[in-house]
């Protein structure tokens, strides 16, 4: 009867701790400070290896580690073995200062001191110790001082930071053009109520859907996109996203045309067809390698052009890459590959994907050019167009739609931006 007592006691302990874990699914994950991947790397978990998951914000999971750091992981990269919507603790401090320490015992180190009040995200509970956040660390604070709820999701991710907390980081929104509307509300459809510039910065304070709701100079309080904005963890300048492999990357393929829209037309395929069964294949090879893979279309679907650039926009792609054959008004006038880009500083990633492409590929290579696409003009993410062949050469068609020729453009592709997130 003890003997079952002390178990079923300790399996309690352990499953409150565990209510929310996550396997981690590609090789090497970076551990950040915040939910970007403009925070810094603070540590790396590898494949396999298990994380608790403390709450959940903008398709990030901010996670304990098993050196007892707190940090955010991107939960495109970890398997879900169980996250329940109910696990989001919040204690409440009881007492006018209460110590927060290392371990759970009264002789251990002092890491600082809370005011009554303050809130703190609440890990779990064992032996008359609560384990909290605090900062970027676990710490304990005696149970007897802290009152412990389930709150709902929303409220326990503003917790962590509380007016109490003066040291604890505040998130920075930094416009990204000149001209940015700040908004009563969070939509378009709302009234302007400021206009930003490049550069500006502003305290954040909550994320509303797509969107931002942030503090003005004179206190008040607006919206403002997340797709024209930077939300850093201090008052740093505007980050870049810093990615050190493709399995942080979020990355857009663009199946061209669609739909009604056939594309190029050859005796026995259509463009529209071909390009989504690469685009598929591409999906598939970038996934495996843990990337972040979003389709424009994934169906024989009309889509328009405006759409396909916003799809990249919104989601901050790292990379947007569109997918196309040819053909031309005479036939076996051209043969190969072409690589397109519009803006300047997309040149360097077009280079790396024409390399690939000439290694990977068996047709000829036309090289990389300049060229005033739509869905390159309009994008503001690092963006090429890529004309994989002739649909009306006779050479190129014997190839093009096949899934060996797919393959081999497949990994061409994959290789290139495999380098390209590679510092
Ligand atoms: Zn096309």
């Amino acid at each position: 009867m003890i003997g079952l007592f002390l178990l079923l006691t300790a399996y309690a302990t352990v499953a409150m701790a565990q209510t929310s874990t996550v396997v981690i699914n590609a090789s090497v994950v970076n551990v950040r400070t915040g939910p970007g991947l403009s925070y810094d790397v603070m540590s790396q978990v590898v494949e396999d290896e298990k994380v608790q998951v403390i709450t959940e914000q903008n398709e990030w999971y901010k996670v304990r580690i098993s050196n007892d750091q707190v940090g955010w992981i991107a939960s495109w990269l970890v398997d879900n073995i169980e996250i329940s919507a109910a696990t989001n603790l919040v204690g409440t401090i009881t007492h006018p200062e209460v110590n927060v320490r290392a371990e759970s015992n009264t002789d251990s180190d002092i890491l600082g001191t809370v005011t009554e009040g303050t809130q703190l995200t609440v890990l779990f509970q064992q032996e008359g110790w609560t384990q909290v956040q605090y900062y970027n660390q676990v710490a304990w604070i005696s149970s007897s001082l802290i009152d412990v709820k389930v709150t709902p999701k929303q409220e326990a991710t503003s917790t962590v930071a509380t007016e109490n907390d003066a040291a604890a980081p505040i998130q920075q929104v930094t416009v990204r053009t000149d001209g940015t509307n700040i908004r009563s509300g969070p939509s378009i459809e709302d009234s302007v109520v400021e206009t930003a510039f490049k550069g500006d910065s502003f305290a954040f304070v909550e994320a509303v859907d797509d969107w931002y709701l942030i503090e003005l100079a004179d206190g008040t309080q607006g919206y403002v996109a997340n797709w024209v904005v930077d939300l850093s963890a201090n008052n740093e300048a505007a980050p870049t996203a810093n990615i050190t492999n493709i399995s942080e990357a979020t990355i857009v393929i663009d199946a061209g045309h669609g739909g009604h829209d056939s594309g190029a037309l050859a005796q026995n395929f259509y463009e529209k067809k071909v390009t989504l069964k690469t685009a598929k294949l591409l999906a598939a090879r970038l996934r495996s390698a843990g990337a972040n893979v979003i389709m424009t279309r994934d169906s024989d679907e009309f889509i328009e052009l405006q759409d396909r650039a916003y799809i990249s926009n919104n989601n901050h792609a790292d990379a947007f890459i569109s997918l196309h054959y040819d053909s031309t008004e005479t036939r076996n006038e051209i043969s190969g590959t072409t690589t397109y880009y519009y803006h300047e500083e997309e040149k360097a990633l077009a280079d790396l994907i024409n390399q690939n492409l000439s290694q990977y590929g068996p047709l000829p290579n036309n090289g990389v050019r300049y060229g005033n696409y739509f869905v390159l003009r309009e994008n503001y993410q690092p963006a090429v167009l890529l004309e994989l062949g002739y649909l009306n050469n006779d050479t190129d068609q014997q190839v093009v739609n096949t899934d060996n020729y797919r393959s081999q453009i497949v990994e061409g592709i994959y290789q290139a931006l495999n380098q390209y997130f590679t510092p």
